[in-house]
């Protein structure tokens, strides 16, 4: 898009106002090159959402997910400096995810550097939340390539992405209070291969999530060769880290009909 025709608005990181640059999430050599369809979804939460689903309106975006989040040299600095050791993990995944199945445990080799993948993924969710949660402290980390500054509070946790799922989703924080316990505060982006989450002040909203913010622990040019031990989870519903099978939801809406045709 040309210079004049860019929204200005504020960048995630740096919080200037200024023209924006789209920002593709996931990087756009991670399998985030095609058309997808941004479902209104909220229309859904509610209703009868499993049956409605397919039904739901939207739009068809080309070029893939993102949007005009990040000024121009944001954009650039944080792309050259960490998106290449994202899209590496993304390639050794997506042959994984073609061979496992939603509730087993799959380990993907990978030689990466992961402080860079560390923060690849926070400016992903820096993205996602939008400029309402530009935290200092965190985009002055994500700004200084060799930081190990990470504010404290804030996890990373990834998953496998099944490929019997029905939906890709995005969301910002997004809380949800747990019967007898605290509440998990989390964002989420989940788009083959991988699930990513962040959590701020507050436990994983799933204990299947890997948690990977020990990636911190390494320098900027520390390799790590390794077999990452992810677990593999249906996306399904329109509603953040929830990873119920398609059986699950199944089984579960059919009770509740049922329960209804009895009252
Ligand atoms: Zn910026």
């Amino acid at each position: 898009m040309a210079n004049q025709e860019r929204p200005v608005g504020q960048c995630c990181l740096c919080g200037d106002i200024t023209r924006l640059s789209f920002e593709h999430v996931p990087p756009r050599s991670a399998f985030n090159n095609d058309t997808v369809f941004l479902a209104e979804i909220e229309r859904l939460l509610g209703h009868d959402w499993w049956a409605e689903m397919d039904k739901v309106p939207g739009k068809r975006q080309q070029g893939g997910a993102g949007q005009y989040t990040l000024c121009e040299p944001c954009n650039n600095k944080t792309g050259s400096w960490y998106g290449s050791d994202y899209v590496h993990l993304a390639r050794r995944a997506m042959p994984a995810l073609a061979q496992a199945a939603a509730g087993e445990v799959v380990g993907v080799s990978v030689d990466i550097r992961p402080l860079r993948l560390l923060k690849q993924i926070l400016v992903m969710f820096c993205s996602a939340c939008g400029p309402n949660f530009v935290f200092p402290e965190l985009a002055r980390y994500l700004l200084n390539q060799e930081s190990r500054e990470l504010p404290p509070g804030h996890d990373v946790y990834l998953g496998l992405y099944d490929r019997g799922s029905r939906a890709a989703r995005q969301s910002g924080l997004t809380g949800r209070l747990e019967l007898g316990n605290s509440q998990c505060v989390y964002s989420e982006i989940a788009f083959p291969p991988l699930i990513l989450v962040m959590t701020v002040n507050s436990p994983s909203p799933d204990p299947r999530l890997m948690r990977v913010t020990w990636f911190n622990q390494f320098g900027w040019r520390d390799r790590w060769q390794q077999m990452l031990i992810l677990d593999c989870l249906q996306v399904n519903s329109p509603y953040p880290a929830s990873y119920a099978t398609r059986e699950e939801i199944e089984r579960n809406r059919s009770r509740r009909l049922q329960s209804k045709a009895v009252d």
